[in-house]
């Protein structure tokens, strides 16, 4: 705490500013700017009423809970609405491809895991029939492996270059880095890519 804490004050001749100590705050002095004697009075800082602000910091605080109170649930909703969706649409999802597979004149079977002579290696194997009348060429597989939990552990990809009209591809792919999967479902079967 210094006692000779210095204020600032304003002639009230020029409007100068004068650097006073505070205990002399309200006597008479000569004011350097102008060489007027003047009153040495506080420089009127601009008054911040303290209920104001109290209140615009309290009005934000409410705006922000109000916004977050709506924000929150909605997002959160929404998340939920998202995971119900994809999770209601998980094993749906396999007949709408296979629909659309079907629709392109491919008839997808089901898969089976197929474990190879050294049990490590693990395959899918399944067939694939051209059921339209035109060749088909650079057929792409892919099906999504799925472990005993139903839950998507890799994707297998099998490839054929041509696939005559009602020629049965017999497919058997590896699933690399899922050894856990033990059931697959179409995930989409592309020509031509
Ligand atoms: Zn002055």
């Amino acid at each position: 705490m210094n006692p000779t804490k210095r204020l600032t004050c304003t002639c009230s001749e020029c409007g100068g500013s004068i650097q006073s100590p505070a205990e002399l705050v309200g006597t008479i002095t000569q004011c350097p700017r102008c060489g007027k004697p003047t009153e040495l009075t506080l420089a009127v800082l601009p008054q911040e009423p303290a209920m104001p602000r109290k209140l615009i910091i309290w009005t934000i605080v409410a705006v922000v809970i109000l916004a977050l109170g709506v924000i929150v649930p909605v997002a959160g909703l929404k998340h939920f609405e998202r995971l119900a969706a994809r999770q209601k649409d998980r094993p749906p999802a396999a007949p709408g491809v296979k629909d659309a597979a079907t629709a392109a004149g491919f008839e997808v079977s089901a898969f089976s895991r197929e474990q190879g002579p050294d049990n490590t290696e693990v395959y899918m194997v399944g067939t694939v029939v051209n059921t339209s009348n035109r060749a088909r060429s650079r057929v792409t597989l892919e099906l999504d492996l799925l472990d005993a939990g139903g839950s998507k552990v890799g994707i297998a990809r099998g490839y054929r270059p041509a696939l005559d009209p009602g020629a049965k591809w017999q497919v058997k792919v590896p699933c690399q880095g899922a050894s856990k999967a033990v059931s697959a479902r179409l995930a989409s079967i592309t020509e031509g890519q």
